[in-house]
């Protein structure tokens, strides 16, 4: 059967290249090969987040290190902040985790707004905070830099910053944040498969996990800083992800990272201008809309345009491309459109001429 081209907010589409290197040969991970392999993307990664810490590789989706941040650095109560389905699930899994939690609820569409934060942690009843820099399932990215800032007032909360679907397509500086935990997982703006998390963590965050009792082994981050100052990971790492990565930011780099950052932009325009074009509206409160991927209004918010999503997707992946229906509560009343990953002005282009004459055939 033909592959259909991914256009969903991941897993998105992963190259010829990045499986080439995918399937590199087998080596053992307390080698020197592995050993020069980390050696070799740990500066990359540095630099790619703008950071002095030691960026560590988990061999786990993204959730992993969410559930490991939890139960790692919340001794007293953590406070989720939540606008979506993945914002609102890291509530559920700090209450899993058995913590002390507490939600910061907005209506989806809607951002995490500081002021909001400031005054939740005005309490001092928090010791961490979960936020969600692009909530994939809404299409909303919230102003990070304003959140983080927070951190200079509240220096004994640990600020734990998701960044799957935003890290390597917008600037994230860790350093300069200022902030504790920073994550991604790779089948999102990085274009690797999925099943890997990159991640970075803060000293204070490290000398917080260090005395914290059940923070078990798999996401222990005392055991991912020991195992990185030696290139290595506290288990076996997915290779083939390494490798890959490895690749991938070979890529990164030759593009020029203001470079990747403008195509994002400018493919993400491309998307806008496609719905506004058949009179369609974006889900987003203005102003907070993603930049790597488009959550289009189709009933879920007055106004626009309202389309059969189903027979829109299914028009538009007879012709070999995959969008996505919606999220959760919203799926059907929006719908969504990636342009993470190697997506140039190009490859859009074919998507929206496929998805032109799909809306022809509504
Ligand atoms: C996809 C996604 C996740 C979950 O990632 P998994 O790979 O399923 O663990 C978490 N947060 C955001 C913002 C996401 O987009």
């Amino acid at each position: 059967m033909a592959h259909v081209k991914l256009y969903i907010p991941g897993p998105v589409e992963v190259s010829e290249k990045t499986f080439k290197a995918f399937s590199s040969p087998m080596i053992g991970h307390r080698g020197q090969g592995f050993k020069d392999l980390y050696a070799k993307i740990q500066p990359q990664l540095q630099q790619l987040l703008s950071t002095k810490q030691l960026v560590y590789l988990s061999t786990s989706s993204a959730w992993g290190i969410m559930e490991g941040a939890i139960r790692n650095l919340v001794g007293k109560k953590v406070l989720n902040c939540m606008c979506g389905a993945f914002s609102d699930k890291w509530f559920d899994v700090s209450k899993r985790c058995g913590k002390e939690a507490e939600a910061l609820q907005v209506p989806w569409g809607s951002p995490i707004r500081a002021e909001d934060v400031d005054q939740k942690l005005a309490t001092g009843q928090f010791d961490a905070l979960t936020v969600i820099h692009n909530e994939t399932s809404t299409g909303v990215m919230s102003p990070i830099a304003e959140i983080a800032a927070l951190k200079k007032k509240y220096s004994d909360v640990m600020f734990i910053v998701d960044s799957v679907s935003s890290m390597t397509a917008v600037p994230l500086q860790f350093d300069a944040l200022g902030i504790d935990v920073l994550l991604a997982g790779t089948q999102k703006a990085f274009a690797l498969p999925p099943g890997f998390a990159v991640f970075v963590c803060s000293p204070a965050a490290l000398a917080k996990a260090a005395t914290a009792k059940d923070r078990g082994y798999y996401f222990d981050l005392v055991e991912f800083q020991k195992n990185a100052e030696q290139n290595m990971t506290p288990s076996t790492p997915s290779i083939a992800h390494t490798y890959a990565l490895s690749a991938k930011l070979d890529e990164f780099f030759a593009e020029g990272l203001e470079n990747r950052y403008a195509r994002h932009r400018k493919t993400n325009q491309m998307t806008r201008d496609w719905a506004a074009r058949h009179g369609f509206t974006l889900f987003p409160e203005k102003g907070f809309e993603s930049l790597t991927l488009t959550c289009v209004n189709n009933g879920a918010k007055p106004g626009g345009r309202v389309v059969d999503v189903a027979k829109l997707q299914k028009l538009t992946k007879d012709q070999g491309f995959l969008i996505d229906g919606g999220y959760g509560k919203i799926k059907g009343t929006t719908f969504r459109i990636s342009n993470m990953g190697d997506e140039t002005e190009g490859t859009m282009s074919q998507l929206f001429a496929a998805m032109d004459n799909a809306m022809k055939q509504l």
